[in-house]
């Protein structure tokens, strides 16, 4: 059983992990060029990109951002899961808060801008501590642009007015003071059905996720219903199938949906040890159509991103309950290059991992 997945970085790479053991065959489409690789060892695989289309019984994706007509001749085929709007969703933030609206699903307040002449109005409504998204092709806090107070406005301006906002509007949202972020990572199959892992609280330096400790601490039944509720009403109208991440703001007792990924998520990682079915394997079998595997929680766990650095120090693996993802990235600046999975069979003894672990750091 052979699936192919649009996107060949590390996303791509623990799927394949995650679905050789079931006999999953995953092999990863380089968008860049349209290359097939193999996703572990990055070897470009001598085959067409039609040929591993017609030869895969599912296409995925590892990311949102898929070219056009490459998303396009995959969607063709009839053979991409989740389906192309979902996608298209996820990637473009004009469509993904049209669809919050549609549903009644609280978010944070925002308007669009096609203009930046409507960025005084976009104040006017929002205040003047606003957070700027271009509405396509942003990640990990890319593309994106904050602002204090009015005085900073005309130079925002003036680097705004560089970009085709007819053609990539701007979602300009209030910045809210919030308690933290928490994230849902589920998955739906073909049939309908959920599985649901534990809200994850996660934490961001510089709008990139930095820690996730799953599951989250002081999550009442209530505050989990919410976010099922809402998980399950997105993904119903989009008719997913796959995991699918939704990202929240926590304000008292209230979720409000910061962004959603129509994907296997970073702020999902601590299931490959904490969770009894990592989310790469059940995305797999979502979308092969496999029965889902069990989110229980084997314990609670604290995900680190290993970010811009080359290496570390392989003694930090002597620590108990610390295991280490290396994805063999070519370091950058800001780039994450692995993650460490913490473990331990309480979040008192997790705090003294964690501790362990930052005796290491710099
Ligand atoms: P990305 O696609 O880069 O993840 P997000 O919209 O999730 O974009 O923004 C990244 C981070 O920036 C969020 O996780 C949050 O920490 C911060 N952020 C985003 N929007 C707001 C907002 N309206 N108010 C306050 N912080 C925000
Ligand atoms: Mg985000």
């Amino acid at each position: 059983m052979s699936i192919l997945v649009l996107g060949s970085g590390q996303l791509a790479r623990m799927m394949a992990l995650a679905g050789h053991p079931l006999g999953l065959h995953v092999q990863a489409v380089d968008v860049a060029d349209n290359k097939i690789v193999d996703p572990i060892s990055k070897d470009v695989i001598n085959c067409t990109l039609d040929t591993a289309i017609n030869e895969a019984n599912v296409v995925t994706v590892e990311f949102e951002h898929i070219p056009e007509a490459l998303l396009e001749t995959v969607h063709a085929s009839g053979k991409l899961k989740p389906n192309v709007e979902s996608i298209l969703t996820g990637a473009d933030r004009v469509r993904e808060k049209t669809l919050l609206e549609k549903l009644n699903i609280a978010n944070c307040p925002f308007s669009i801008v096609t203009d930046v002449e409507q960025l005084d109005a976009a104040m006017e409504k929002l205040g003047e501590k606003l957070i700027i998204k271009a509405s396509r092709d942003g990640y990990d806090g890319y593309g994106q642009w904050r602002l204090q107070d009015k005085s900073q406005l005309p130079k925002l301006k003036e680097a705004l007015s560089k970009l085709d906002l007819q053609k990539v509007p701007l979602i300009v949202e209030k910045m809210l003071s919030f308690e933290r972020e928490v994230s849902l990572v589920a998955v739906r199959n073909v049939e309908g059905e959920f599985a649901f892992y534990p809200l994850a609280e996660n934490l961001h330096y510089e709008g990139q996720l930095h820690v996730s400790i799953a599951p989250a601490t002081e999550v009442d039944e209530a505050l989990n219903q919410q976010a099922q509720d809402i998980f399950t009403k997105l993904a119903e109208s989009l008719d997913y199938v796959g995991v699918l991440a939704v990202e929240f703001f926590q304000i008292g007792q209230q979720l409000l949906v910061n962004e959603i990924a129509p994907r296997v998520h970073n702020s999902g990682h601590w299931t490959m040890q904490g969770a009894e079915t990592c989310q790469f394997e059940n995305h797999l079998r979502a979308v092969r159509g496999l029965p889902l595997g069990s989110t229980k929680v084997k314990s609670p766990t604290a995900m680190i991103n290993i970010i811009g650095c080359k290496d570390f120090d392989r003694d930090m693996l002597s620590i108990p309950g610390c295991h280490l993802h290396w994805y063999g990235k070519t370091a950058r600046a800001k780039r994450k290059m692995g993650h460490f999975n913490l473990c331990a069979d309480n979040y008192k003894e997790l705090a003294k991992v964690i501790g362990a672990l930052s005796e290491y750091l710099p």
